[in-house]
């Protein structure tokens, strides 16, 4: 104790190097189960869609939107992942972009094992799901629109991929002969080919999850002791198209300053 006594402690924070995500970007944090291949067969998934873990994890989404609602304004998510859109003006943690990440990933986890009973009364959880996270800049709303865009358009092909995959599996192929008849395969042929009736898939699989705040604006609420405290409404699940125009100019302002 004596030793250590006289380490200056700005000397030891010296080595502490905060990166700081750029100012006026819009940051998108994106999660993903870390071997969900794994963790799906494990606890016996349905495949290709188990609708039951995507509840889940918009539920877990909810969660997060609930703990920093003045930061986070949309997000989006399909498979094992959730990508979250943080407005550009957010000063959460001064930035910081560890702190964002482990916040929201943590955050997300131990709602991910809490609510996990919720929705698989009959499964117990075999061991602890993990999720990794990054977060990412966007200097304009046109771009953060592209990578919203880029997650629904791989949501679009993984879901018709796997969706022949195991619609050849469960026709008695095995994984491998499976594998081998899609392999460079035109995906909307093999559909018509294997007489999949593919619109007729839940449009929560087709589409993914859209989250975002139910407002038109932010209401001031003021309560009797004269405070006043911005109401942020209800979150609001959605399973849309992003990729065209549509939809954003149905919401202005969940992307507008
Ligand atoms: P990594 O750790 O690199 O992310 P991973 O095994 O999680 O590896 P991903 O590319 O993230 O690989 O894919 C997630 C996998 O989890 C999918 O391929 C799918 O098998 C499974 N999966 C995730 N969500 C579901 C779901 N709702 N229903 C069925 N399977 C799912
Ligand atoms: P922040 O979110 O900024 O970290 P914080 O409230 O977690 O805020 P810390 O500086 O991390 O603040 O301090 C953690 C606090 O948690 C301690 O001040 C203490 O009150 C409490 N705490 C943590 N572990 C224990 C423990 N084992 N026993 C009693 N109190 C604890
Ligand atoms: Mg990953
Ligand atoms: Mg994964
Ligand atoms: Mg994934
Ligand atoms: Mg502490
Ligand atoms: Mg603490």
């Amino acid at each position: 104790v004596e030793e250590i006594d006289n380490v200056k402690p700005e000397y030891v924070r010296s080595f502490e190097f905060d990166s700081k995500l750029m100012p006026s970007t819009w940051i998108v944090v994106r999660l993903d189960g870390c071997h969900f291949h794994r963790f799906s067969e494990i606890h016996e998934f349905v495949k290709p869609n188990d609708e039951r873990a995507l509840k889940l994890m918009n539920s877990c989404t909810l969660a997060v939107f609930e703990e920093f609602p003045q930061d986070i304004v949309f997000a989006y998510g399909v498979s094992d992942e959730y990508s979250f859109i943080l407005k550009r003006t957010t000063d959460l943690y001064q930035r910081r972009a560890s702190k964002i990440i482990s916040a929201i990933v943590s955050l997300f986890t131990s709602t991910y094992v809490m609510r996990w009973k919720d929705y698989f009364p009959h499964s117990e959880l075999k061991y602890p799901p993990s999720f990794d996270g990054r977060a990412v800049c966007y200097p304009s709303t046109e771009i953060l629109k592209d990578y919203l865009s880029w997650r629904q358009v791989d949501c679009h092909i993984n879901n018709q991929y796997n969706t022949c995959f195991w619609n050849l599996v469960a026709s008695g192929k095995s994984k491998r002969e499976a594998q081998q008849s899609l392999k460079g395969a035109q995906l909307q042929k093999k559909i018509e080919e294997l007489a999949i009736d593919y619109y007729k898939l839940p449009i929560m699989f087709q589409l993914g999850s859209s989250v975002f705040w139910d407002r038109v604006d932010n209401v001031l609420i003021h309560d009797e002791n004269g405070k006043s405290s911005e109401s942020y409404g209800k979150v609001t699940v959605e399973h849309i198209d992003i990729i065209g125009s549509a939809f954003w100019l149905e919401h202005p302002s969940i992307l507008g300053e």
